[in-house]
Formats: C-alpha cells, structure tokens, sequence
C-alpha cells in the first residue's frame, strides 16, 4: 500500500517538496492542491516579468507534475474548496506551502487611504494574478514612493521606469503595459529606515539600475558612510561592500538624456500617509541607528507623491486548524513538522526570505520527516479528494489542461514576448471549454 500525500500550494516549495518525495520518500501518491488554474505560485505572480531567466525553474516544475505519481488539482482551494480537516481525513500526509500571500501592514496614520498599496497586491495586479486583476492604480502621477530596501522594492521601481523597449521581452500583461506606459511618473523614491550599508538588495539587482535607458538611479552622498563598519564579517559584510561601491557610482548627477530616477532615501521611516481622500505626499522620519536598529530622531520632512507601495514582508493567510505565530505570521513548526501527518514548507514555514532555491531544504526536510511519521499510510488519498470536490460541484484542472492554457498564452504573446497572460480565472477555463 503506498502513503497518499497531499501537498497544497504549487509554488516552489510545494514542487521541491514533490521532488524530495519523489526521489527519497516512501511509497507515495502525491497531489498537488493549488488555489489558482496557474502554478508556480510567486514564480509566476511575484517574480519581475523582465526577469524571465529567474523563471526557467518552472521546466523542471513541470516534469515533476508531470510525473505519474503526480496529480494535479487547480482550482481548488483550501478553507473555500476543502477543509484542512477532510485532507487530513483522506490522507496520510499534508503538506502546506501556502507561501505568505498577505502584506504586513503600513502601521501609520494614513496608511490605509486610496493610493496606498501592499506590494503583494501591486506586484499581483502587474504580474496579472486574478485576485488583483481589477486594481486599477492610478499611475498618472508624478512621483512613487516605495518602501523597503529588499529587491521586491527593486522590482517595483524597475518595472515602473522601464521603457516599452526594455520590457518588449517581458511577460507585463496587457493591462499593467498600457497603464505604465501611459504614466506620468517621473521619479521613484525607494525609502529605507535604516542605511546603505543595512539595504537587502542583492548586488546583481541593484547594479542593473545603472544601465536603465530612460531612467538614472541616485544616492545623495552624505548618506554614504566612508567605510563599511558595524556589519558581521562574511557574506552580508562583502554584499554591503559591493552595494557602498554601487550606491557611490549612483551619487545624483544630472543626465539630460533620461528623464527618470530612482531615487535613494535612506535612514527614513514613514511617519504618516498625507492626503486627503487619497495619497498625496508621505511623511518621514530621520532615523539614525542604535545597536542596528532604527530609532527615530523626532526630525521630520515630506515628499509629494501620487501613489505609496509598501514592500516591507508578507505574512501566511490565517487557516482554520492551522496553528500560527502571530508576532512572524508563520506556521508553528519544527523543521517543518507541525505534528504528525502535518507539515509545512517554504515562506509559510520560515516567512518571506531567501531565494527560489532557499524552499529546496525545506522540501527535502518534508519528505524526510514524512518518511519518518508514515508508516505503511492506507488512507485513500486521490480518490476521495475527486469524490468530496464532485459532490460539491467544483471543477478542477489537471495538469493537461494547464498545458492547454500555457499553450494558449504562448500563442497570444507579442512579438518578442513570452506569453500574453491571461488575468482572469473565467478565460482561462474558457480556453478549455
Ligand atoms: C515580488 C517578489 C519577487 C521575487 N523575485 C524573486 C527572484 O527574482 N528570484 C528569486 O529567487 N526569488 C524571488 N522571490 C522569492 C520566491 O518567489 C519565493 O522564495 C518563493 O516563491 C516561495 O515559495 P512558496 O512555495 O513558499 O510560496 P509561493 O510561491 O507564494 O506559492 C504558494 C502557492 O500556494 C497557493 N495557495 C495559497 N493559499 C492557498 C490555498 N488556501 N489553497 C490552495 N493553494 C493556495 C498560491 O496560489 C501559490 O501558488 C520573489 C518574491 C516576491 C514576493
């Protein structure tokens, strides 16, 4: 008898989860339980369109959902679709990869006025994931404030300045290209409460502002400490070396020839959303850091803006019999068990860090633990699942029928693009129908 396994959530740490399983795990079925038609999760939805190369790892996604112990089930969501309760019912093993879909909340006056987004929607709505299809942003302004200093406020800020040209091979779905290219933004402030040294960015990302066609990114010098100090030796010291280097290259200048920037503003918090009715400017507070954190300095100053994203984390979605950690917005787990026949991966798991193949460990750690908890298994797993999801109407789409729907986004696309995305779940089964 071989152990049915449910994994819910097809973004990377579910399919490293269905890899391990495959490769060293017992005796199993797998199915493969995603809320959208679309999987990949935040490969396809988070990941900047101009960066396609990051997305090559969905080829060897597909084979693995593709393999004959592999069941595919789009469309289904848990907590709408199926309880957590009825999966563990009819299988042996749960896996949640979830990710951390929820943005972690701009908690100032202000912050919840029109205009002011969570990067999980604003990156949703350009990357065309269905539930932010109808966002609709009023980009006809003239400066964007970003907030955050990991690359997902790179991304937001690349992607706004970029000309057509530079985004011609990109996957930015029809909606989101014509609303950019019809902006009126002319400058990106991306605004960090602590310093230079202290910014997430990756150094690769960071350097590719430098080569933008119509946009300049710039530093004030006195933001510049003369040497990297007070960051640990090793890994994040060398990345705060590279990017001091990079931030001096951007020191502003004027350009004639591009008429956008991304502008640096470091050791600044946001104090308050200013507007009224909507977002007009964003007030902030001068830090300076104590023992590596930021404290405010009571000393204020405001930028004019139309439009506020807010990229400071994620959190996972709260989930009926799903224990979690209000302080991180995690899943209480133990490397990933969090009890027998319940497991966790991926930014569910550990919160929204590392890169694609930092979720490999904790599908590697799933599928170990699994082989320890499982026993011979004997619950019915695939069956009872299609069973439960026909009595209650629900369609779902198997993995074929996600091929037929890629196929038809590959047709549609643009000259030199990938694809043209469909952004509503309604046409893309109409693809099937
Ligand atoms: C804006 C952004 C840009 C990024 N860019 C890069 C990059 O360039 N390079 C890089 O290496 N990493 C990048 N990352 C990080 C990378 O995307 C994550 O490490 C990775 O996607 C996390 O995988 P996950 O499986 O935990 O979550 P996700 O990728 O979020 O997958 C979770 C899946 O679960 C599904 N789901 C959620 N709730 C339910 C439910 N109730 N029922 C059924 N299904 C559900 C979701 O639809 C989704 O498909 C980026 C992240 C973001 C946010």
């Amino acid at each position: 008898m071989s152990v049915s396994i449910a994994i819910v959530g097809a973004g990377p740490g579910g399919f490293y989860t269905a890899a391990a399983l495959i490769k060293s795990g017992p005796d199993c079925r797998i199915d493969m339980i995603e809320a959208l038609p679309a999987p990949y999760g935040l490969i396809r939805g988070g990941v900047a369109p101009d960066h396609q190369r990051t997305k090559a790892v969905t080829r060897t996604f597909a084979k693995i959902a593709a393999h004959e112990r592999v069941a595919y089930f789009g469309c289904v969501r848990l907590g709408r679709d199926v309880s957590l309760a009825e999966l563990r019912d009819r299988y042996d093993a749960v896996v949640l990869a979830l990710g951390a879909p929820l943005d972690r909340k701009l908690a100032v006056s202000g912050g919840d006025l029109p205009g002011v987004y969570g990067a999980a929607s604003f990156v949703g709505w350009y990357n065309g994931h269905p539930d932010f299809a109808d966002l609709a942003p009023d980009l006809n302004v003239k400066r964007v404030c970003v907030i955050g200093n990991g690359n997902v406020a790179l991304d937001v800020a690349r992607v706004l300045v970029k000309t057509p040209s530079e985004m011609a091979s990109s996957d930015l779905p029809d909606h989101a290209a014509k609303a950019i290219q019809g902006a009126a933004i002319q400058e990106v402030a991306v605004i960090g409460r602590r310093g230079p040294l202290q910014a997430k960015f990756t150094n690769k990302e960071l350097r590719e502002l430098g080569g933008l066609a119509d946009c300049l990114p710039c530093t004030d010098a006195e933001d510049m400490p003369d040497a990297v100090t007070g960051v640990a030796a090793g890994r994040a010291k060398r990345l705060a070396e590279k990017n001091l280097e990079t931030f001096r290259d951007f020191a502003c200048r004027e350009a004639a020839e591009r008429r956008k920037r991304i502008r640096f503003f470091f050791n600044a918090r946001p104090a308050e959303v200013l507007g009224e009715g909507r977002v007009e400017g964003l007030r902030l507070e001068r830090t300076r850091l104590r023992d590596g954190r930021a404290q405010g300095t009571g000393e204020t100053f405001d930028l004019s803006c139309g439009l506020v994203v807010s990229a400071i984390g994620y959190r996972m979605a709260p989930l009926e019999g799903v224990p979690m950690d209000t302080e991180t917005g995690v899943v209480r787990n133990r490397d990933g068990r969090v009890e027998a026949g319940l497991y966790v991966v991926g930014w569910a798991k550990r919160g929204p860090t590392g890169v694609i193949g930092t979720n490999k460990h904790d599908g590697d750690a799933a599928a170990a633990q699994i082989a320890l908890d499982a026993g011979p298994g004997g619950r019915p797993g695939r069956g009872a699942l299609e069973e439960l999801l026909r009595s209650r109407g629900i369609r779902w789409i198997d993995f074929q029928d996600w091929r037929r729907i890629d196929a038809a986004e590959i047709a549609a696309a643009p000259k030199g693009a990938p694809r043209q995305k469909l952004i509503r779940i309604n046409d893309m089964l109409a693809i099937l129908d």
